[in-house]
């Protein structure tokens, strides 16, 4: 009976998952603030911090905040690996029997995890914090409403567009996430890939407090690029299809020329003309061995199996 509670007391009920890049000036407030919501809603918590190779002092301030707190835990990338290879590992050493999602910079408030968790414990697998309203800028906005566009066109399921990273996800979630360990990941894409029961809570989604976003505009589109390869064939289809409309293009003049020079002796004059063809027709075949490149790209980098992350201290 001792033995069984001592396993219940020491079972982790809720885990803050983290990912950490040049957040130095964020991070004590981010624990002290998750900290003080978790405590009214767990027993037991715990706060998983990845930093995902740093230029900043964000380690060593990782490094202060377990000193204090044996609640929370850091790990330390080798270099930088990206928010959802570093979002992975926080995953993988999570052992809560709820896992929050959530970013460092505090646009992700703490303060809404209670009524997130209370949905979730009334049955839900995933539990979203919809963006009520969005305190980005305007280019953020734009592309993040492009991308989810195209990709819900392009992909046979559908993810939210009003969520980012901000959820709770059980256990039993959390380890079919764990388990897909493909190279170029989207985790929002991952876990509505599942398609488990969810249901979603209203938040504001407020400025930055401190520092600036990690993302410039080439590295969301490489994000989105790469997102919408790993979850649609439809790109490889569309080189098809093009294809296939190119040759159909190619026939009326095709017969017109022969029936010409048949009927009228009349051979082909012109050498505008079949620049402009050989030309288009050259564009349209890169473009397609391009597409076909880069699904090429992803499969070779999956076959490699290497690790996601390298990791090069603990606390
Ligand atoms: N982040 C990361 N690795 C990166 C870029 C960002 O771990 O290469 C983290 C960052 O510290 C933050 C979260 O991902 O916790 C979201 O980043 P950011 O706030 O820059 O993105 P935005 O809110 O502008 O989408
Ligand atoms: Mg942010």
């Amino acid at each position: 009976m001792n033995e069984e509670n001592a396993a219940c007391e020491s079972r982790v009920e809720i885990s803050a998952a983290v990912a950490v890049y040049n957040e130095e000036r964020i991070l004590p407030e981010l624990c002290r603030r998750l900290a003080a919501v978790l405590k009214t809603v767990a027993g037991r918590y715990e706060i998983v911090l990845v930093d995902d190779g740093s230029k900043d002092g964000s380690w060593k301030k990782i490094e202060e905040i377990c000193g204090d707190d044996p609640n929370v835990r850091g790990i330390k990338f080798s270099r930088n690996f990206g928010q959802h290879v570093a979002i992975t590992a926080a995953l993988d050493n999570a052992r809560g029997d709820y896992v929050v999602l959530m970013d460092a910079d505090l646009q992700d408030r703490p303060e809404e995890i209670p009524k997130m968790l209370e949905r979730c414990k009334q049955g839900f697998e995933v539990v979203y914090a919809r963006r009520r309203s969005r305190a980005d800028s305007a280019g953020k906005k734009l592309s993040s409403r492009i991308f989810y566009s195209v990709f819900n066109k392009l992909s046979s399921f559908q993810i939210r567009p009003d969520v980012g990273v901000f959820r709770i996800i059980t256990r039993r979630v959390c380890n079919h996430v764990v388990q897909m360990r493909e190279q170029a990941r989207f985790i929002p894409g991952l876990i509505d890939w599942m398609g488990f029961s969810s249901d979603y809570v209203d938040v504001d989604r407020p400025e930055r407090e401190a520092g600036e976003t990690q993302y410039t505009l080439s590295k969301l589109m490489k994000l989105g690029v790469e997102t919408i390869i790993a979850f649609s064939n439809l790109p490889l289809r569309l080189a098809t299809g093009i294809g296939f409309i190119v040759t159909l293009l190619s026939f009326p003049p095709g017969i017109y020329l022969i029936l010409k020079w048949l009927f009228l002796g009349d051979a082909a004059t012109g050498w505008a003309c079949l620049i402009a063809g050989m030309l288009f027709l050259g564009g349209v075949q890169l473009l397609a061995i391009g597409i076909v490149g880069e699904y090429i790209g992803r499969i070779y980098m999956d076959v490699k199996q290497r690790p996601l992350y390298v990791v090069e201290k603990r606390t």
